[in-house]
């Protein structure tokens, strides 16, 4: 078989490990970038999250290290040698665990850096010397002026995800990681798609790579059931409400576009007896993946979210995704329609169209190719659902021309990006495209707790979030997540 590991003559130590994880043969990605990683050769990889791309980079840099592999315990020995940059600590995280397990039987060590976590656990680790650094960008620029993490060794340079790391704005962060670098090293960049930004750090950074492609841009999976409703302002979160029943859909994501909106619109659903959590750039990390748990235990049923902040999220296959607004980016449209029917299994998309966004549906099914058709949902007169009694309280909390909570316009530019505030004005975010954050298949809990549009009844607690990652204090936002 061609896509066989044995045919990698990988050292045994790491074809022993290759073989504990039970993986058989490699995937497209690890057939195509293993044996260019191995000789040292740039690349440029496009492919997403779950397509086996860490060990496709992390196999073959680890074989290459193997050269430097010695049991001395002075860290003097072991200076980093291969770092491994990732925009989300989640990721980071998980990135990190997958390079251990490969390295297990190995004399290289790795470790992980993340903003949101006490500094001093990682200065040891990192004072005691290891191989290969995985990092977010913030939290290794605070490393590095600390003199804990010394770079001038460095042989191997990962990028990956590096389309959401320019989206977080964290260019020039990498720009300045980068000039620490030998200038002679390999470097690997992964990212979902060729924006023109992507092209234009490989330009800076890369030198003649290799182009690996394993996943079409924009293609938006064919088990996804794509609605178009038409609904005023007013009637989206009954529109939500009645597909929710009639589809009998237990959890969904709701996408809006705006800070301030999705706060409002959480608050909104939840004083109408729906148990929601909210999650944009504002939330603190540690409420975050509190908001995240509740989901994935069945205590919450909707996570209304910004673009941004779901970014992070380690969740895919949720069996819906509402768009309550319509994307002002075209391709966030096809970013979060990916985070349902994966996997062969079959999702539902809803997008709620006012008036207004005639123009924004346009340019999705420009991106798309392919028609779109708004439909028009026939509402109950009377609105259903198991709180009939909260209903009345519906008219006092129509979105608020003028918002308790804010001064600036209600689509205020700054809101719809639900960017980190001290990077706002700086980088201009690329366009954002497919999601390939989602780590782990959305599974809902055994015996789940019905939504509360249904009848209630018992739930079974899942954890899902690394040990790792304890959050000690509150940090701002996902955009923080990487400091
Ligand atoms: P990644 O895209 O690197 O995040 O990998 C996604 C998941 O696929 C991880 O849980 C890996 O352990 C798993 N994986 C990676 N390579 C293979 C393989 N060749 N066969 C089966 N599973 C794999």
């Amino acid at each position: 078989m061609t896509d066989s590991f044995s045919n990698l003559s990988l050292a045994p130590t790491l074809a022993r490990a290759v073989a504990e994880m039970g993986y058989e043969s490699m995937t497209p990605i690890q057939a195509q970038a293993i044996p260019v990683v191995l000789t040292g050769q740039d690349v440029m990889g496009a492919a997403q999250t779950g397509t086996g791309k860490t060990a496709a980079f992390s196999l073959p840099l680890l074989q290459r290290l193997l050269k430097h592999e010695n049991p001395s315990t002075s860290p003097a020995r072991h200076p980093v040698r291969a770092l491994v940059l990732l925009p989300t600590r989640e990721l980071a995280d998980q990135v990190a665990q997958q390079i251990k397990m490969y390295a297990k039987y190995t004399q290289l060590r790795s470790a992980v850096v993340f903003g949101g976590m006490d500094m001093k656990p990682q200065t040891l680790e990192l004072k005691k010397g290891v191989e290969v650094l995985v990092a977010t960008p913030g939290r290794l620029l605070d490393h590095i002026e600390a003199k804990n993490a010394v770079l001038n060794q460095v042989e191997y340079v990962v990028l990956d995800e590096a389309d959401r790391m320019l989206d977080i704005g964290f260019l020039p962060d990498l720009q300045r990681i980068l000039s620490f670098l030998p200038k002679q090293r390999t470097t690997l960049l992964f990212s979902a798609t060729f924006s023109p930004e992507i092209k234009r750090l490989a330009g800076s950074y890369l030198q003649n790579p290799v182009t690996i492609e394993v996943a079409r841009p924009n293609e938006t999976a064919s088990t996804v059931e794509q609605r178009f409703y038409a609904a005023q302002d007013d009637d989206k979160r009954r529109v939500i409400r009645k597909v929710l029943t009639d589809r009998g859909i237990k959890q969904a994501f709701i996408f809006v576009n705006s800070k301030l909106g999705c706060g409002r619109l959480a608050r909104s659903l939840e004083r109408e007896g729906l148990r929601t959590a909210a999650l944009h750039g504002d939330k603190s990390q540690d409420e975050r993946l509190k908001a995240l748990e509740a989901f994935k235990k069945g205590e919450v049923d909707l996570l209304v979210c910004t673009d941004v902040a779901a970014r992070g999220l380690d969740i895919k296959d949720v069996p819906a995704v509402f768009n309550f607004d319509v994307p002002f980016n075209a391709e966030d449209y096809v970013h979060r329609i990916g985070r349902t029917g994966r996997a062969g299994a079959s999702g539902l998309a809803v997008t709620l169209v006012s008036p207004s966004d005639t123009r924004l549906v346009g340019d999705i099914e420009k991106l798309i190719k392919k028609k779109l058709e708004v439909e028009t949902l026939q509402l109950d007169t009377r609105p259903a659902g198991p709180a009939p009694e909260k209903w009345g309280e519906r008219a006092e909390d129509r979105p608020r021309s003028r918002a308790p909570e804010g001064r600036r316009r209600e689509h205020d530019p700054r809101d719809a990006l639900d960017a980190p505030n001290e990077r706002r004005g700086g980088f201009r975010p690329a366009p954002i495209n497919r999601d390939p954050f989602f780590q782990k298949p959305y599974e809902a809990a055994v015996s789940e707790t019905a939504p509360s549009w249904e009848p209630s009844g018992p739930k079974t607690v899942r954890s899902s979030i690394s040990a790792n990652i304890k959050p000690k204090r509150k940090v701002a936002a996902l955009f923080k997540s990487g400091e």
